[in-house]
Parts: C-alpha cells; sequence; structure tokens
C-alpha cells in the first residue's frame, strides 16, 4: 500500500473542498472496497478523506418515498422494519451480500459505488480497459465465467457492479441524491446512474470528480411491498451473484397491474429488463407468462464460451423469483 494522509472533515463542504485541493484524494467510508483496492496497488491516493463524520444518515419516510442516508451501514438498513417490511427486495439484497462482518461496517454509498470482481481488473500484471484505457482486455478470450452477458461491448464484459443492493434499487425505482464542489445537489435515477461500458469503460457512473452520494430515496409502490431478490451463487454464503432477480409485482385477480424487474451477475451494470415488465403488465400471473418476460429479459444477451450457461441461470432465477411473488 502507498503512504497516505489522513483526514476526518465534518460537513460535506469541508470534504469536497478538500478533494478540490487534491484531486487524486479519495473518499473513504467503510473502506472495505477501498482498502483492498490499495493493497493491490490498483488505486494509490496521496490522501483518505474520511467521511464517516458527514451527516448522511437517517432511514424515514418522506413525501418522496423512504429515504436512505449514504452512510447508514448494510446491516442497519438490511434489518431496519421499514426496508424489511415495505421494500423486502432491498432487506434481502442487503443481507444477502457480503458477511456479516463486511455489512458491518460498509456503507450503502461505498456499496452502490463498489468496483467489478473482475480477475484481470483486480490483477495489476494484466492490461484492463477498464483499469488503463485503450490497453486491452484479455477476459474476452480468457476467464470470463462470471462477467456479463448483456449490455457488455467488444472493450468490456465486466459485470461492472457485481454486488446486489443496485439490483433492487433500480428494479425498485430509486433516485440518487448527490453533492458536487459547490454545495449543489442534483437526483439522478439508479438506472441512470452507471453507463455501459462502450468504448469508454473506464468510465463507470456519472458521478463527476468530487461528487458525493449524500442519499437513496425509494419510491413506495404496491410492487415494491411485493417484492423479493433472489440470488444465485457458487457458495451460500460470502460469494458474489452468478445471476440474480429482483422483481416487484401488483397482482389483483390474478392479472398483473404492474411489475418491476431488474437482474444482476449478468448486466454491464444493474439490468433493469423493460421488455420483462412489458411482457409481464396485464397478463395473467402464471409460468407461461413468467417464461415469456424471462426469454425477453435474455433476448439480447451477447454470451461467450465460458458464461454461456448464464442465459439459462439468469432466466431460471426470474421465473422462480415471480412464481415467489405469485404463489
Ligand atoms: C470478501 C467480500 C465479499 C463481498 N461480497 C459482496 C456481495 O456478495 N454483494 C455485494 O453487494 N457486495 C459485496 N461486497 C462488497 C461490499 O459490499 C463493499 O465492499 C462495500 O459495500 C463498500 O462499502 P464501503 O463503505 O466499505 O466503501 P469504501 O471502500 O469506503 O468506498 C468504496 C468506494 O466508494 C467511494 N465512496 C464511498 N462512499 C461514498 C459517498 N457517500 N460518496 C461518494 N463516494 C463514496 C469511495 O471513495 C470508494 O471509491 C463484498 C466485499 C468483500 C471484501
Ligand atoms: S472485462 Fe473489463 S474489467 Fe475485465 S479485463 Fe476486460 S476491460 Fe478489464
Amino acid at each position: 500500500m502507498n503512504d497516505f494522509s489522513y483526514t476526518q472533515p465534518a460537513t460535506a463542504k469541508e470534504a469536497t473542498a478538500l478533494r478540490k485541493d487534491t484531486p487524486t484524494a479519495a473518499y473513504i467510508a467503510g473502506g472495505t472496497t477501498l482498502l483492498d483496492l490499495m493493497k493491490a496497488h490498483l488505486q494509490e491516493p496521496p490522501q483518505l478523506i474520511d467521511i464517516t463524520r458527514l451527516p448522511f444518515t437517517g432511514i424515514e419516510l418522506t413525501t418522496d418515498g423512504l429515504r436512505i442516508g449514504a452512510l447508514e451501514r448494510m446491516s442497519t438498513v438490511g434489518e431496519h422494519p421499514l426496508v424489511v417490511q415495505q421494500f423486502p427486495a432491498v432487506s434481502q439484497s442487503l443481507l444477502l451480500a457480503a458477511s456479516p462482518q463486511l455489512r458491518n461496517m460498509a456503507s450503502i454509498g461505498g456499496n452502490i459505488l463498489q468496483r467489478t470482481r473482475c480477475g484481470y481488473f483486480r490483477d495489476a500484471a494484466f492490461p484492463c480497459n477498464k483499469r488503463v484505457a485503450g490497453s486491452g482486455c484479455p477476459a474476452l478470450t480468457g476467464d470470463n465465467h462470471n462477467l456479463a452477458i448483456l449490455g457488455v461491448s467488444d472493450s468490456c464484459i465486466a459485470t461492472a457492479y457485481p454486488g446486489d443492493l443496485s439490483v433492487a434499487l433500480a428494479a425498485l425505482d430509486a433516485v440518487l441524491t448527490l453533492e458536487n464542489q459547490k454545495g449543489k445537489q442534483r437526483r439522478v435515477p439508479v438506472t441512470a446512474f452507471y453507463l455501459l461500458p462502450g468504448t469508454t469503460p473506464h468510465k463507470e457512473t456519472v458521478l463527476e470528480p468530487g461528487e458525493l452520494i449524500v442519499a437513496v430515496t425509494i419510491p413506495t409502490a404496491a410492487h415494491a411491498q411485493r417484492s423479493t431478490y433472489l440470488k444465485v451463487r457458487e457458495r451460500s454464503s460470502y460469494a458474489y451473484a452468478l445471476a440474480s432477480a429482483a422483481v416487484g409485482l401488483d397482482v389483483q385477480s390474478g392479472t398483473i397491474r404492474s411489475a418491476r424487474v431488474a437482474l444482476g451477475g449478468v448486466g454491464a451494470q444493474p439490468w433493469r429488463s423493460r421488455e420483462a415488465e412489458t411482457v409481464l403488465t396485464g397478463a395473467p400471473a402464471t409460468e407461461a407468462t413468467f417464461r415469456a418476460a424471462a426469454a425477453a429479459a435474455l433476448q439480447g444477451a451477447r454470451p461467450r464460451e465460458q458464461n454461456r450457461f448464464k442465459v439459462e441461470l439468469a432466466q431460471n432465477t426470474l421465473v422462480r423469483a415471480l412464481q415467489q411473488l405469485a404463489g
């Protein structure tokens, strides 16, 4: 790990001013992602700006929906009664992520900004277009068994966001509140926050330099209250998703009134599937409808040799999640 200085500002204004003075400095919240990247020499910030004293806390119902401060811990949010009862997919996505120790340490903002688990990205000995623009992508012909099949490009096939929470947030129309270095706030839907790789896989989000995530707001809705998150992984704990599905359904008299669908582990970003939602909305809540929705969700898949299995896996995961809700 490189040498660095450490500061703990008390306000967002101080934190962003420090980043302005040293643009290569890094914010640190729980440190569970950042310190790993520093130990591997993949990030070498000369200064760490500890943001844990900023007032980005609280879990409360507002007129816009449930507002969660970006510095709340994953475990606190996952176990909070409002989240468990009114946004079950969000609670489940958090409690199925990482380990209890990590969840106690890690923040919501840090979770949203975690980096890809592509092995080539995490090994400085290999070239990687996401790390160094234009350097190449060994995953195209190498180990790609857990990489993405939707939204990929010839420059990068990684699941840029490998985690769980943002998949549930994307399904439930969550909106991020961001604050820039001038103290100005803006709101960005989670579905517009992550960028597809295209020819610029090193640009992962719309976050501007020094901008902070302040909070996430999830609108209350019938499909949010009747929602679930299903995660399929290689072992029963402590593993990222091979495929996952966040689903919200409002079913009345056997007919689907509204549906929300997002997939994890298979997209170059948390993958909201409007195609699946179109198939589901207004249709009977039957297995035939669910299978048609799953086929629509994976229609644009571009798998490679080792991750071809994910097409069927993701379809089955989505069908199972829909069945759980409808059943
Ligand atoms: C072994 C292991 C297994 C894991 N398994 C899973 C899993 O199954 N599912 C899953 O979802 N996650 C998993 N994770 C990832 C874990 O959830 C993240 O490491 C964690 O959520 C990051 O939060 P943090 O607060 O520690 O972030 P940090 O490491 O402090 O920060 C991460 C990044 O976000 C930036 N940042 C943090 N907060 C803000 C903010 N408010 N505004 C702007 N920038 C900010 C930092 O500058 C940094 O670049 C795993 C991690 C490990 C190490
Ligand atoms: S898939 Fe993306 S992250 Fe992985 S090596 Fe290729 S460019 Fe890098």
